[in-house]
């Protein structure tokens, strides 16, 4: 019986089915087409997550950018997915596909990312290590000792709203300077354009990167400063949490060869002791996040027939 995960994003609903031996056995996605309404969208991730092989009596895991209602399995807060804010999302696809809406599981974009790294992407066979999702935002997601940690509530692992810059620029959440204001790629395109970089075009990121990889320069030192302030971030998990394997995914990361310089730096900083840090990038790309969710959907089958 394959494991079936859907990934919830503001332009697709992602979508795969992953065998106990861990091979991918399908993978779709539709539209969100989120201006139909939520029901109509329910109504769709049922059908794709029938289509991918979720029966009657089963699992099925999750993923969704945004912060929830654990308890009651209802999406609270999402930027991306507003039109979907109040539903209950474990009840409408439990309803819809016959599975017991306890059996159905969710988690947060980057948490189920950073699962899916460690089942079949970058991570694989590294126990303890935390993602970092370079997008929009900056998303985070922990594994400790192979599983997945996400604290009671399922809001652990929020780095994007560490504070680097206490007088830096008004983050969404209310803060001001948090990491995610100024190392997302949303940031980074900000930065680029408030420096006039690169001159051709200011605020285009694969162009700077592309200026900065043939030659040392203005655009290499920005990547270097935003590569500071990611290590800035980094270090408080590996101060807290003893971390020093960290996966970049995300849009941005990309570029990681040429922030790559900048994170040890600032992490180099305010680190307490040497720490020998290991930098990848995540493998998965987009399906990171359906297969997380897929690995959720196999761990309770485990636990079911366990
Ligand atoms: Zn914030």
């Amino acid at each position: 019986m394959p494991f079936v995960g859907l990934d919830f994003g503001g332009t697709a609903i992602k979508g795969g089915a992953v065998g106990s031996g861990g091979e991918i056995v399908a993978e779709r996605s539709i539209p969100s087409a989120l201006e139909r309404g939520a029901t109509d969208v329910m109504d769709r991730a049922a059908e794709l997550a029938r289509s991918l092989g979720a029966s009657e009596g089963g699992a099925l895991g999750v993923g969704c950018a945004g912060i929830f209602d654990r308890a009651r399995g209802v999406l609270l807060e999402s930027p991306n997915l507003s039109q979907l804010a109040g539903t209950c999302l474990t009840g409408q696809l439990g309803t819809r596909l016959d599975i017991d809406p306890a059996h159905v599981y969710l988690e947060n974009d980057a948490n189920v990312a950073a699962y899916g790294e460690q089942w079949l992407g970058a991570a694989r066979d590294i126990a303890d290590f935390m993602i970092l999702t370079l997008g929009t935002g900056v998303g985070g997601g922990i594994v400790l000792g192979g599983s997945l940690f996400t604290g009671p509530a399922g809001r652990a692992g929020e780095i994007g709203h560490v504070v680097i810059e206490p007088d830096g620029p008004l983050c969404g959440c209310g803060s001001r300077g948090c990491l995610e204001t100024l190392a997302s790629a949303t940031a980074a395109r900000r930065r680029a354009s408030e420096r006039g970089l690169p001159a051709e075009d200011p605020g285009n990121l694969e162009l700077l990167a592309e200026t900065a990889r043939n030659h040392a320069g203005a655009e290499r030192e920005l990547l270097f400063d935003i590569g500071r302030d990611l290590g800035h971030g980094l270090a408080y998990p590996a101060n807290l949490l003893d971390l020093t394997c960290f996966v970049f995914a995300g849009g941005f990361a990309a570029t990681l060869d040429l922030l790559e310089p900048g994170i040890r730096a600032g992490a180099s900083e305010r680190t307490f002791g040497e720490r020998d840090l290991t930098l990848l990038p995540a493998t998965l790309g987009s399906s990171a996040g359906w297969i997380g969710a897929a690995r959720l959907a196999l761990d309770a089958g485990a636990t079911q027939v366990g």
